[in-house]
């Protein structure tokens, strides 16, 4: 048997053993004696693809066999979640209770007097992740059911359509559809412009970028946000004219605009019907938010570069948004996007929770765990197309059909990761290019 092929298959066999029945019985008899005995922090590149350097967390304990998996990936600062997480968090895990996730989450957020932040958060979350996939080993059930159980059985689901011009996108949205997706995304390359937020790059982008990692440098890239205020407008007057009305299309401005350009195009799409129009405006923009629900009815999505609860409230509370998008990965783990979806629930506000493929497979096993167990449900980003390394380090992904994701019912998140081969595949310096306006003004990602 091929090598790969062999740790593939040893990887979904290992996964498939429950814990051991007398570690599992003796945990369910007495989980006041469970103790967290170690904290390990693994960094991973599978395949060593840009931008996927994934921080794995992995909660020990003193039940034998009973481990629990985390994902504390921040894309741009991975090193420095790992060292903040072994220096200044572990030792306050030691010695102390997994089942006691929300008491460990606010004493890990108390930790460091200076508080918050993506470094910080990203690390509470992937323990948070962690802790809850103990505690559903130890009952035996998924972490949805712990939160209430499924109110459904799948998620609607969209993926990206991008394009280097109209009929570019126009050809991946007929190919998706084909595909079943009922909901997909759509972006689309600047005349001119080499590079672009989710479409594909030029040739000379790509050398570029790929000259700039293998320098080790943050690849140097240009962006013209009036000429994308021209151009965005007329893409939806494309599609809806040659894909029609049936499909949902939705579109990521990646807070590229500044604020009143992002007026503008609330007001300008609104004939185009979007599903959501997701951050229009970077997170130190919010209040004009609310001047676009005072003049445009385009449904507006925020959140995944929020770094906790408290980011963004009045934007919920002024209903000032149609859907939240916190990232599990950043905002403190399941504990905090179950709550978020709770405060959303009597504003009627859905929850899109960040799903890219830069966050490892186990916050998408956690997007599921929360996504699957709430009423306020509207849909879950989901990056399809992860290729062989990123499969043998971890056993199981979330399934993609017919416009919909599923997850397994196994125990806790129901994903186990195969050290040995998550370490053969170190980090790997991947810096986020440095965009700058045609002028040279640095400029948002
Ligand atoms: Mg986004």
């Amino acid at each position: 048997m091929h090598r790969r092929q062999l740790l593939k298959t040893l990887a979904s066999a290992a996964a498939a053993l429950p814990l051991p029945l007398a570690a599992q019985t003796a945990a369910q008899k007495s989980p006041g004696s469970i103790r967290i005995t170690g904290v390990d922090v693994i960094v991973t590149n599978p395949g060593a693809t840009a931008m996927n350097n994934f921080v794995l967390i992995k909660i020990s304990t003193n039940q034998p066999g009973l481990v629990g998996w985390g994902d504390a990936t921040c894309t741009g600062s991975e090193l420095g979640v790992a060292k903040f997480m072994e220096e200044h968090l572990t030792p306050g895990l030691i010695g102390q209770n997994p089942m006691h996730s929300e008491r460990l989450w606010q004493r890990l957020f108390f930790l460091p007097y200076y508080r918050s932040g993506s470094v910080q958060m990203s690390a509470i979350s992937g323990v948070d992740m962690a802790l809850w996939d103990i505690k559903g080993k130890v009952a035996g059930l998924p972490v949805y059911d712990l939160l209430g159980g499924k109110v459904r059985e799948g998620m609607l689901t969209y993926t990206n359509a991008g394009g280097r011009d109209f009929k570019q996108v126009e050809d991946n949205v007929r190919k998706l559809m084909e595909r079943g997706y009922k909901v997909i995304k759509v972006q689309v390359a600047l005349p001119g412009n080499d590079g672009g937020y989710a479409v594909p790059q030029t040739a000379a982008q790509a050398a570029k970028t790929k000259d700039a990692y293998a320098a080790g440098m943050p690849p140097d890239e240009v962006w013209d946000p009036m000429a994308y205020t021209r151009t965005l407008p007329k893409l939806f007057d494309h599609l809806r004219k040659t894909v029609g009305d049936e499909i949902e299309l939705l579109h990521d401005v990646h807070e590229r605009i500044t604020p009143s350009q992002a007026l503008q195009l609330g007001k300008a799409l609104e004939p185009y019907r979007l599903f959501y129009f997701e951050d229009p405006l970077r997170p130190e923009h919010l209040d004009t938010f609310r001047l676009m629900r005072q003049q445009c009815s385009t449904p507006i999505a925020m959140g995944e570069v929020y770094t906790g609860q408290w980011d963004g409230l009045f934007l919920i509370t002024e209903h000032l948004i149609d859907y939240v998008r916190h990232d599990l990965a950043h905002c403190g783990g399941i504990t905090t996007g179950k709550k978020i979806a709770t405060f959303c629930e009597p504003y009627g506000i859905l929850t899109a929770w960040h799903g890219p493929g830069n966050i490892s497979p186990i916050t998408h096993m956690a997007n599921a765990a929360v996504s699957l167990s709430i009423p306020n449900f509207g849909i879950q980003e989901f990056a399809t197309g992860w290729g062989d390394p990123v499969r043998e380090v971890f056993s199981d992904v979330p399934q993609y059909a017919n416009g919909q994701v599923t997850v397994n019912d196994k125990p806790g998140l129901g994903i186990d990761v195969n050290e040995a081969v998550a370490r053969k595949y170190p980090y790997v310096r991947r810096l986020r290019p440095a965009i700058r306006r045609p002028d040279g003004t640095p400029w948002a990602y």
